[in-house]
């Protein structure tokens, strides 16, 4: 640390990203990308943008709010695109939370909510999950603070049904609900119906898992044109251009080609099905996932020995330290033909 560093920042720990390791070729199943390449549409649409780049992009997202809006049956003035769902999820803790306006998140989940709060000087609470990982919806009822939920949660995959969500909107008038909804594509019920009916309820999605954007960086927000307006706030007040031309561009065309993802989502289901009984037929628990990974621990090898052995073979999993998930594995889920690879590994390295 410099000399000069702020001293309000000097206690901050950064989130750790998931490793993009260039030693050799790995099975990456580490950062929940998906193993499907963008459509062809985006990939041209992309392309075009490039020669443009000497311009800069719309600050507005004129043209990718309207698709984002039709996609998702609102008002485009209830979209705000962002530089992947990260940042729009800062938008929202900066703009609605503050020293008197706590937030409360699960203690098992998504690692960045934590960090977005000390940044921005937010207190924070974390709220444990129950001993089998589902969230206590009571809870959260009434608790008259900011939430933020993931739905389904990561790294667990577990998820929350769409009436437990409007409980937690519904009975905290005064507050903003943000429910990150990343993985909705994989299984869950999505909550941006809701927003018709309540004024306080944020619904932030990403291109990186389903719509295998990860590298674009494109996140949105949707929510009620008050507050998309404050969010817009702090987006003019830090970066107009977060979402670069090419980007723009790309999140469009994915739009047009919805079927394509929407059919590789549903590929991704049944590697899931098939990769999570595979796993419990090796003793593994696995809890219930509808995410693009699944979460598991075994009774014959440490998590981290897992992580490891697996790295050595050259699968990438993703392993985390903290004392209640540490024999677990958050598993990408990719393509049959890669978590066939990776049981065959499983097999291998506890010997049955
Ligand atoms: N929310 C959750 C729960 C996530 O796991 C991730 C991925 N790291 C994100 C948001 C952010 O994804 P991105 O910034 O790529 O949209």
């Amino acid at each position: 640390m410099s000399r000069f560093f702020s001293s309000k920042l000097s206690a901050l720990v950064p989130y750790t990203p998931g490793e993009q390791p260039k030693d050799m070729k790995y099975i990456k199943l580490n950062t929940n990308e998906s193993p499907y390449p963008p459509s062809k549409g985006v990939v041209e649409a992309s392309k075009k943008e490039a020669g443009k780049l000497r311009l800069y992009c719309d600050p507005t997202c004129a043209s990718l709010h309207a698709s984002i809006a039709e996609l998702c049956g609102v008002d485009k003035c209830q979209v705000l695109a962002t530089n992947g769902s990260d940042e729009i999820l800062n938008f929202a803790f900066m703009a609605f939370s503050d020293k008197d306006n706590p937030i409360v998140f699960p203690d098992i989940t998504y690692g960045f909510y934590p960090v977005f709060a000390e940044l921005n000087g937010i207190p924070y609470e974390k709220i444990p999950l129950k001993d089998d990982f589902t969230i206590d919806v009571n809870d959260y009822i009434g608790i008259n603070k900011n939430i933020v939920i993931a739905n389904p949660n990561a790294p667990t995959g577990i998820c929350l049904g769409l009436d437990d969500i409007e409980k937690i909107v519904s009975s905290n008038p005064n507050n903003v609900i943000i429910i990150d909804e990343a993985y909705v594509d994989f299984g869950a019920k999505s909550a941006i119906p809701l927003i018709k009916k309540y004024d306080n309820l944020i619904v932030t999605r990403t291109f990186s898992k389903s719509y295998s954007l990860a590298g674009a960086r494109l996140g949105f927000g949707v929510a009620c044109a008050e507050l998309i307006n404050d969010m817009n706030t702090i987006k003019y007040s830090t970066n107009p251009y977060n979402v670069n031309r090419m980007t723009q561009a790309a999140g469009a065309a994915a739009i047009k080609d919805n079927d394509y993802y929407m059919s590789n989502c549903q590929s991704i289901i049944s590697a899931r099905e098939y990769t999570a009984a595979a796993l419990e037929a090796l003793g593994f628990t696995v809890l219930d996932s509808s995410a693009n990974f699944l979460f598991a621990k075994s009774d014959k090898i440490g998590g981290e020995e897992l992580y490891l052995k697996l790295k050595s073979r050259g699968i990438l999993i993703r392993h985390f330290t903290s004392e209640r998930i540490k024999e677990f594995n958050r598993i990408t889920v990719g393509t049959q033909e890669q978590m066939q690879a990776l049981i065959g590994e499983i097999k291998a390295i506890l010997e049955v």
